[in-house]
Parts: C-alpha cells; sequence; structure tokens
C-alpha cells in the first residue's frame, strides 16, 4: 500500500477501516515517518492527544500521543511513572504488556466517535514496547493519562472502540448518539 500522507483525513464511525485489525510494518521507512507526521497534524488540528493509523484510514500498527502535562494533571510523585510525553510521540508495531494489579475507571472520548463520552475500565499502569520513528526499540512505563492514551490507541490497532469497554451505564448514556452516527453514513 502506498500512501500519500496529504490525502489523509481523520475517519469516523461506523468506517469499517476501524474494525480491521492492523497490519505489523515491515520497516520504518520515509514513507511511515511521511504518514506519522500527518497523523501528529490531524492529532493537533482536531485537539486530540493520540491518534492511532486507522482512524486516517491505514490499517497500520502505529499511533501518535502528545499528552500535555497540564492535561495530565498536577501532583505527580516523586519516583512514579510519567503520565505526559512533554511532546509528540511515534509507536510502530507497540505491544503492551500485562501490568500486575487491577482496574481503574476512567471517562474517554475518541476523535473517531465524536459528542461520545464514556467510563472505561483499565489497568491503571502499564509498558509499551515499540519501536520510534527512527526505527529504534523503545521500552517505556507510563501511569494516568498517557497509560490510558496507550492502551486506548493500541485498542485501535485490533479494531476495537471505546463503546466495547464501556461500562454498561455509559454504554446505555451513549446508545442513541451512537445511533445517529450510524444513521449519518
Ligand atoms: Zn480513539
Amino acid at each position: 500500500m502506498s500512501v500519500d500522507p496529504s490525502s489523509l483525513r481523520l475517519v469516523t464511525y461506523p468506517d469499517p477501516v476501524l474494525r480491521k485489525r492492523a497490519a505489523e510494518i515491515p520497516a520504518v521507512t520515509d514513507e511511515v515517518r511521511g504518514v506519522a507526521t500527518r497523523m501528529i497534524e490531524i492529532m493537533y488540528a482536531e485537539e486530540g492527544i493520540g491518534l492511532a493509523a486507522p482512524q486516517v484510514g491505514v490499517p497500520w500498527r502505529m499511533f501518535v500521543v502528545d499528552v500535555p502535562a497540564k492535561e495530565a494533571g498536577e501532583g505527580e510523585a516523586a519516583g512514579s511513572p510519567p503520565t505526559s510525553t512533554g511532546g509528540p510521540r511515534v509507536y510502530i508495531n507497540p505491544v503492551l504488556v500485562e501490568p500486575a494489579g487491577g482496574m481503574e475507571p476512567f471517562e474517554e472520548g475518541c476523535l473517531s466517535l465524536p459528542e461520545i463520552r464514556g467510563d472505561v475500565n483499565r489497568p491503571p499502569v502499564i509498558t509499551i514496547e515499540a519501536l520510534d520513528a527512527e526505527g529504534r526499540r523503545v521500552r517505556e512505563t507510563a501511569g494516568g493519562l498517557l497509560a490510558r492514551c496507550w492502551q486506548h490507541e493500541m485498542d485501535h490497532l485490533d479494531g476495537v472502540l471505546i463503546i466495547d469497554r464501556m461500562t454498561q451505564m455509559s454504554r446505555l448514556r451513549v446508545r442513541s448518539k451512537l445511533r445517529d452516527l450510524e444513521r449519518s453514513r
């Protein structure tokens, strides 16, 4: 698949590309970097903190994240894992390492599901292994909003959306908005 980055646009539910399992990226080429750069532009234009390649119609295992410290909240304890990125980051062929411990609820939204927000339970701390935009292997651990964001974007690479993971209460609350999105196609 050859991709022209300038042609990429945000894709919204129920576009079928959002339900596909994305494919591994065989090599971190200039084409891959071009798509990542365009994804970062779109993420900023849409005022999001993360964006996965399927959300711009590209079925590749890659996402971009920029969680500002002020969004992640103050009062990070010394020695605890970071909750923000301090700039845009690219994760290619990411893998999440299963954490120990329980799940926490937090309200999530998604650029591909306009006006839909709901509580999703996820582990509060997580470790990621991936390649960066230079093709270097990285391994990082995060908490708070950054850990949340990694897991949300990772789901997109497997065709999973927040509407699949929301609590029963949230699912009921967004039901009519979701139907509107399905009808608007
Ligand atoms: Zn999303």
